[in-house]
C-alpha cells in the first residue's frame, strides 16, 4: 500500500501538466450517494430518460420529486478532503484543470475558479428553461411543487430542468471541446471515483493515456480501466489524496 503512495507521489512530483477527473465517488465522503456503489441509488431506481422528461408530465413530475427528495443533502453537503486536495493541486499550479462529471458543486465550493471546473454533465444546484436559458432557484421550484403541486415550467412555456445533462440529453458542445483539449495536453491523468462505465466522460481517460500521458485511478472498486492505468489505487479518496497533498 505505501508503495503505491510513493510512486502516486512521485508521478505528482515528476508531472508538469496535470489534469484531474473526478466521479460520484469523491463526493460520497461529503455525504451524497453516488449511484454504482452498493447501495448506490441506481440499485434502487432506474434513471428518467431526457427523451421521457420532455414528453411525459409524468415522468417530469417524478423527475422534480426525486430531485427535491435528495435537495437537503445536496443542500447541506461541504467539499472533503479529497475535494480539498484537488483544490490544492490547482491552486499550486500542479494541475490546470478538474473535469468532472459530477453536478453537486463542490469543487466550486472547495475554492476551485469556474473557469478550471469542466462540468461535463452539467450542475444540478439550480435550474434553468430548456428553451429560454432563463435561471430558476430550486427552493423557489420546490415550495410550488410542494404547496401547490407545480412541476416546474417557464412563463416562456418551455419546461424547466435542473441544469444537468440527462441520459439522452445532448452533451455540452463548450465543455466536451475543452475536456478534449486539457486531456490531449496533460501528462498525468488521474481519476477519482468513477466506475467509468458512462460515457463520453469515460472516454477522456481513454484519450489521455493513449496520448501519452501517465494514467492513475484512485477507486474504491474495480473499473473498466484499470488494466489500461499506470496505478490503480482500490482507496478511499479522501485520506489518499490527502495525506499525498497534506490537507486535512
Ligand atoms: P458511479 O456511481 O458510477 O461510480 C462511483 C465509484 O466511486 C464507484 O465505483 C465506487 O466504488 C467509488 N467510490 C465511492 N466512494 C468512494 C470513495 N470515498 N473513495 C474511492 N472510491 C469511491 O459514479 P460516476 O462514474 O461518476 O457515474 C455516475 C453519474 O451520475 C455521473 O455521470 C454523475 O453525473 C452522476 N452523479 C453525480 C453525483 C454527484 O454530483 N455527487 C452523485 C451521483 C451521481
Ligand atoms: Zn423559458
Amino acid at each position: 500500500m505505501d508503495n503505491d503512495l510513493d510512486e502516486l507521489s512521485r508521478l505528482i512530483d515528476t508531472a508538469d501538466r496535470i489534469v484531474l477527473f473526478t466521479g460520484a465517488g469523491i463526493s460520497t465522503e461529503s455525504g451524497i450517494p453516488d449511484f454504482r456503489s452498493p447501495g448506490g441509488v441506481w440499485t434502487k431506481m432506474a434513471p428518467i430518460d431526457f427523451r421521457d422528461f420532455m414528453r411525459s408530465d409524468d415522468a417530469r413530475r417524478e423527475t422534480w420529486k426525486r430531485r427535491f427528495a435528495m435537495e437537503d443533502v445536496f443542500r447541506e453537503a461541504a467539499p472533503n478532503r479529497g475535494h480539498r486536495a484537488c483544490a490544492e493541486l490547482i491552486r499550486c499550479g500542479k494541475a490546470t484543470s478538474i473535469i468532472t462529471q459530477n453536478i453537486d458543486g463542490l469543487h466550486q465550493d472547495s475554492g476551485i475558479p469556474d473557469s478550471k471546473v469542466i462540468e461535463l454533465h452539467g450542475n444540478t444546484t439550480y435550474a434553468h428553461c430548456l428553451d429560454c436559458k432563463q435561471r430558476y432557484e430550486i427552493h423557489a421550484l420546490r415550495v410550488d411543487f410542494e404547496q401547490d403541486n407545480i412541476v416546474p415550467n417557464c412563463a416562456c412555456g418551455g419546461w424547466v430542468k435542473t441544469a444537468t445533462i440527462s441520459f439522452g440529453q445532448a452533451m455540452p458542445i463548450d465543455e466536451m471541446r475543452r475536456a478534449e483539449q486539457e486531456t490531449l495536453l496533460a501528462d498525468l491523468f488521474i481519476v477519482m471515483g468513477s466506475s467509468l462505465v458512462v460515457y463520453p466522460a469515460a472516454g477522456f481517460p481513454e484519450l489521455a493515456k493513449r496520448n501519452g500521458a501517465s494514467l492513475v485511478i484512485i477507486n474504491r472498486e474495480a473499473t473498466g480501466l484499470d488494466r489500461m492505468a499506470d496505478l490503480v489505487l482500490h482507496r478511499s479518496i479522501g485520506d489518499t489524496m490527502g495525506s499525498i497533498m497534506q490537507v486535512e
